[in-house]
């Protein structure tokens, strides 16, 4: 039972971030958001796909101009997903210049180390949460270790010097992302922004180094934290990375959002690293978000690969199935299904599921026992076991989840 860290609850265009409420997830764009039909097109896939929040940059005037025409149009097709708007260096300008963006966004992330260097720093900063305050919303103050605050780095580094055993340059830099966060937001707070308008973000792109810096942040603040690995990388070493920086901090209760910020491959799509997000959360079992598919890894005793097609299969019907079940089968998204290659451990594995089938191993029977709750419901056979499997599957959701009509 992991236990969250307790903070106050932030209000993000509706969706509740902190403690008390479930780890959201979200993503962020990669689209020219001065392309309205081209952004609007992405955060609906992003949102469909799962994703409870989605950043866009807004880093030109055309960008923040685009910003209504977007929001329009995802609301054309029924979609009210928070837009949060990504700042950085010129956010107190585009934020004072087009108040109508500024008032659709949901959230704006500030990067303290990109607001402004000597007296402009302050200043820029503080009309930014002028404009927060006058629409009500939410920052995220968003430290990264690629652009931390100099002014804060040197501090600390003259004070490390001075010291009478001075400790390493990775130590300081890390105190120097949870200084930079915690002065900006209660600067935030003493220019009257209230406290739970205020979410934290420390992003560093080594995990060791990650749970260092959201540890001591966690410490000595109530804030919710957005969660991520930054810059994690690309396809499979991206989701392992971030995987491996994100359990042991959400295991000891530490994020209360978060986002995966995978580099897609060539042409990919982007909703992969909302996917990763879900399964990371379903995995540790904070979150469920649609069912979990138990599938053997296959051995010699499955040499063809009916197995893993059958597997894949499965898979992606639930996923696509999704949207629907959802609407109409409350709960579905605890049913456990198992897809399993022979009779080893399939007949075991598949009564522990809500519904499983066990496949013929090498030299098996062609034959496929299906099991319900625990029972051997039926046996399949011949060339279109995985179709029947699909229709068993589909009635059995119906049966278990029923449906909840919607009224007229
Ligand atoms: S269930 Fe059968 S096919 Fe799957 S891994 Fe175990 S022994 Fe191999």
């Amino acid at each position: 039972m992991i236990t969250r860290r307790q903070t106050v609850t932030v209000n993000v265009g509706g969706v509740l971030v902190g403690s008390a409420h479930p780890i959201v997830v979200q993503s962020m764009t990669n689209t020219d958001t001065a392309n309205a039909e081209a952004t609007a097109i992405q955060v609906a896939q992003l949102a469909r796909a799962g994703s409870e929040i989605v950043r866009v940059t807004v880093n030109t005037r055309e960008a923040a101009a685009a910003i209504p025409e977007i929001v329009a149009r995802l609301e054309e097709v029924g979609l009210r997903v928070p837009l949060v708007g990504d700042f950085h260096y010129n956010g107190h300008i585009l934020l004072r210049e087009y108040p109508e963006t500024a008032r659709l966004l949901a959230k704006y992330r500030i990067n303290p180390g990109n607001v402004g260097a000597g007296q402009h720093h302050d200043t820029n900063f503080a009309t930014m949460i002028e404009v927060a305050k006058e629409f009500g919303k939410p920052v995220r103050i968003g430290v990264n270790w690629g652009s931390l605050d100099q002014q804060v780095l040197a501090r600390l580094m003259d004070e490390n010097t001075a010291a009478g055993s001075p400790r390493s340059g990775t130590d300081v830099m890390i105190d120097a992302m949870v200084v930079s966060a915690l002065e900006s937001a209660q600067y935030a707070e003493a220019l009257g922004l209230p406290h739970d308008q205020i979410l934290i973000s420390v992003k560093v792109s080594s995990a060791p180094e990650l749970w260092q810096v959201y540890r001591r942040l966690a410490a000595r603040c109530d804030y919710p934290l957005h969660l991520g690995l930054t810059e994690a990388g690309m396809g499979m070493k991206g989701m392992v990375a971030s995987s491996v920086a994100l359990a042991p901090l959400l295991t000891e209760g530490i994020g209360d959002t978060i986002r995966v910020s995978l580099t897609p491959e060539p042409g990919a799509s982007r909703k992969l690293e909302v996917e990763v997000a879900q399964q990371i959360l379903q995995s540790l079992g904070l979150r469920q978000f649609l069912p979990q598919v138990t599938s053997c890894p296959g051995c010699g005793r499955t040499t063809s690969s009916f197995f893993q097609e059958l597997a894949q299969k499965i898979q992606d019907y639930i996923r696509d199935a999704m949207p629907q079940w959802k609407a109409h089968y409350p709960g579905v998204e605890d049913m456990q299904v198992a897809v399993m290659g022979c009779i080893v451990n399939g007949p075991g594995e598949s009564k522990h599921a809500n519904i499983g089938i066990s496949l013929p191993g090498t030299g098996e029977d062609p034959r496929a026992p299906v099991y319900q709750d625990g029972r051997l419901l039926t046996t399949l056979k011949g060339p279109r076991i995985a179709e029947e499997f699909q229709d068993l599957l589909e009635r059995y959701v119906e049966q278990r989840y029923g449906r909840q009509e919607t009224p007229a």
